[in-house]
């Protein structure tokens, strides 16, 4: 049986993780600290600094009174344990109570204290005061800052909990509850890690994530990380002064077709291999001249009248890479979860085949 307390306390611990982390559904709804205070927040165009200043103390303030709410919740979903009469409740909700008043409080108290003098003593205020000239202050980084994000050539990406704005001279990361700020003449970058989602039939688009770590040479700022989808790579590094470091070596792939390539010569490995044939020499690839032709094209897929792949006669033409360039391109660029099943026609005979029909000749 389950209880109302049960019942409720799995909605409540769910509804929170999406207002703590909120998913497409809540956004979209505005069930987010910044669709609540919308209106106290300011917008971000109209002056980036002033906004997150106060969306991270709204959020800090919002995602305190949570443990309250729980408690409050719990008063009507199980009335047995008497919570609302404070003195009746059992010792360990007494103890819960106790803190849900607390962490509030401490938060408000700090929330004020931040927001005196016009913010000067919020994280934030001093992030930014690191930045600042001598006899100058935060708020002009901070109107630097503003300038800049208002241009539509910055470069920005990255989900709602990390987003990467990169400005002329700045180099900003938003975080729920702060923000990292580097400038750009003082970074060192380095690539340090790539996380690649394989394409299959079941997954949108096949994607790499690089994980790109900010250092400065300033002392007082600390090192961050970033991430970004690798097709948004050229465009960050366009926009950016220093190089980039590969220390992790990956093979970044800047485009969709790149990220095939490398699934489609690991598919095609799984496939039957076709005997080199002995009386003649594989010819260079006609596509890049730079190989030897190496792939044969087997109706492998079905028997040899079933279905719509047909079989090719031609000799040996192309190479592995070539041919998955060439399978590539003759896709729907908008429908990359269609890649793998498709069928192609033959660069030379027009056949259609499909990727298990591409063999590599051993
Ligand atoms: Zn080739
Ligand atoms: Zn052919
Ligand atoms: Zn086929």
């Amino acid at each position: 049986m389950e209880s109302p307390a049960v019942t409720f306390t799995l909605a409540y611990v769910v509804l929170s993780v999406c207002f703590v982390f909120p998913p497409h559904e809540f956004r979209a709804a505005g069930l987010t600290v910044q669709g609540l205070l919308g209106a106290w927040l300011g917008s971000e165009d109209a002056a980036f600094v002033q906004h997150h200043l106060r969306r991270s103390t709204g959020t800090l303030l919002a995602h305190a009174l949570l443990p309250l709410g729980y408690y409050i919740g719990m008063c009507f979903a199980a009335p047995e344990k008497q919570l609302c009469y404070f003195y009746l409740a059992p010792e360990g909700w007494k103890i819960f109570f106790f803190l849900a008043v607390i962490f509030p409080t401490i938060t408000s108290i700090l929330a004020y204290y931040w927001s005196r003098n016009g913010w000067d003593n919020h994280p934030l205020a001093r992030t930014l005061a690191v930045h600042a000239l001598p006899q100058s202050s935060w708020r002009a980084v901070a109107s630097s800052i503003n300038t800049e994000f208002r241009r539509i050539d910055k470069f920005a990406t990255g989900a709602p909990g990390a987003r990467v704005i990169v400005t002329d001279t700045w180099v900003i990361k938003v975080t729920t509850y702060c923000l990292h700020v580097a400038q750009q003449q003082d970074i060192h970058l380095t690539v340090t890690d790539s996380r690649q989602h394989e394409l299959s039939p079941d997954s949108n688009v096949p994607v790499q994530f690089l994980t790109i770590n900010v250092a400065s040479i300033n002392p007082y700022v600390k090192a961050f990380d970033i991430r970004l989808n690798s097709t948004e790579y050229g465009e960050l590094r366009e926009k950016l002064r220093a190089p980039i470091r590969n220390a992790a070596n990956v093979v970044i792939h800047q485009s969709l077709s790149d990220l095939f390539l490398e699934t489609f010569t690991s598919l095609v490995e799984m496939n039957q291999t076709y005997p080199a044939p002995s009386n003649q020499e594989l010819e260079p690839c006609i596509g890049c001249m730079q190989t030897n032709a190496n792939i044969k094209l087997i109706k492998s897929c079905q028997e040899p009248n079933e279905g719509e792949c047909q079989q090719c006669y031609c000799r040996p033409m192309w190479c592995l890479t070539c041919m998955g360039k060439w399978f590539a391109s003759r896709q729907d660029q908008q429908h990359p979860e269609t890649w793998l099943s498709s069928q192609v026609p033959c660069p030379t005979c027009r056949a259609k085949f499909c990727i298990l029909d591409v063999c590599i000749i051993r």
